[in-house]
């Protein structure tokens, strides 16, 4: 399935936010069955608290595609995203979220908050969760018990 095979890719990323000491969490933007851009958690190395994959990726499309509207997009993260990259993707008016494990913690779809659908947001995604949940989970935990 296309949403697997893209989240494979985003968790490839997820490692190499691990490998560099970050929490691991990669994220993709597709376009047309292509990914367009791609990002990697990196807050602490880059020094700039807003580096979350989703941030990146964003950013990054938008450069490729000369346009700060990522219509007909569907970005792949490998956690559920926090408020500040839902509101990025609701700028960006990105059609479809696809993430994998959910974060109890900060995610704004379907834990901390639901957020997703609200009403003061002039844009409404499309979400599918849990694509390759275990294996993200898997990764995140385990880079949260090797730094106690
Ligand atoms: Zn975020």
């Amino acid at each position: 399935m296309q949403d697997e095979q893209f989240m494979r890719h985003a968790l490839m990323l997820a490692k190499k936010a691990e490998e560099a000491g970050e929490v691991p969490v990669g994220a993709v933007m597709v376009l047309d069955n292509e990914i367009i851009a791609e990002g990697y958690n990196q807050p602490i190395l880059s020094h700039d608290p807003s580096a979350h994959a989703e941030m990146i990726a964003i950013r990054a499309a938008a450069k490729k595609l000369s346009n700060y509207r990522l219509l007909n997009t569907t970005l792949y993260v490998t956690l559920e995203p926090c408020t500040m990259c839902l509101g990025a993707m609701v700028h960006a008016r990105i059609k479809r979220l696809v993430y994998a494990a959910s974060d109890p913690k900060t995610g704004v779809i379907e834990s901390a908050a639901k957020l997703a659908n609200s009403t003061f947001f002039n844009h409404r995604l499309e979400v599918s969760s849990g694509i390759l949940a275990d294996e993200s989970a898997a990764m995140l935990r385990a880079f949260f018990q090797s730094r106690r």
